[in-house]
């Protein structure tokens, strides 16, 4: 039984019903889910199954190719469930994820740095970058560049393209390659006309739903790792 993530193709889902297919003590596994799993530096989703009971989820994680939601006690009762998505701490994740990708995509296409790590948390994001150079106007920089993107009110999309495409295009693949699944179609997330590339994460559909975003913390890590921080509004 492999679950149905509705996340992929619709971010702003918050409420749904479904069904309970696999229950293990406190662990299921859902017909289609709304709860993101933790992947790609993006946290996992929490929230209500309302059953029997009121289930709280705790954790969200994939394994063996399932997706599989931790409760706050053993499952029980009718199989047929709501589910209720805390959207409050969703939707900054959100907000924080397209951020990183504008941010990535200006690093590399004005300043020629590659991101090699990144990850979000409740109100904050990091990223790791190549950067040799690294300094506080060079960050004022970037995020000046940054919110002038955003500003602009660019829609985001979900696209469905080809392998190949994709790896025939240098500008899509920002990431090592050996990070991108194997799928002959990949899911590809398209910011405006500043960033496109494949991505499993949840993201706002206009960047000006973000509003603005400030670095609020430079590190630098060694030779060729510097890392910054940085919130939205
Ligand atoms: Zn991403």
């Amino acid at each position: 039984m492999i679950t149905e993530p509705l996340y992929l193709r619709d971010s702003y889902l918050k409420n749904i019903d479904t069904r309970v297919v696999k229950a293990e003590g406190n662990l299921v596994i859902l017909e289609k889910t709304i709860f993101y799993a933790t992947s790609g530096g993006q946290p996992n989703d929490i929230g209500l199954i309302h059953g029997d009971e009121k289930f709280q989820v705790l954790d969200v994680f994939k394994e063996s190719g399932e997706i599989w939601h931790k409760l706050n006690m053993d499952f029980h009762g009718k199989t047929e469930v709501k589910l209720e998505l805390d959207w409050e701490r969703r939707y900054k994740h959100m907000k924080l994820h397209t951020s990183i990708h504008i941010i990535s995509a200006i690093a590399m296409n004005e300043f020629n740095a590659r991101i090699t790590g990144n990850q979000i948390y409740d109100d904050y994001a990091r990223i790791d970058f190549n950067f040799q150079e690294w300094n506080a106007e060079l960050s004022k920089k970037i995020e000046d560049r940054a919110n002038q993107e955003i500003s602009k009110g660019q829609e985001v999309q979900i696209l469905y393209m080809n392998r190949d495409e994709i790896f025939s295009n240098p500008k899509m693949v920002k990431v090592d390659p050996s990070l991108i699944p194997e799928d002959p179609v990949l899911r590809v997330i398209k910011i405006g006309d500043i960033d496109i590339q494949p991505d499993g994460g949840t993201h706002v559909k206009n960047t000006s739903e973000i509003g603005k975003l400030s670095i609020y913390k430079i590190e630098n890590k060694g030779k060729n790792n510097k890392r910054m921080y940085f919130k939205v509004q």
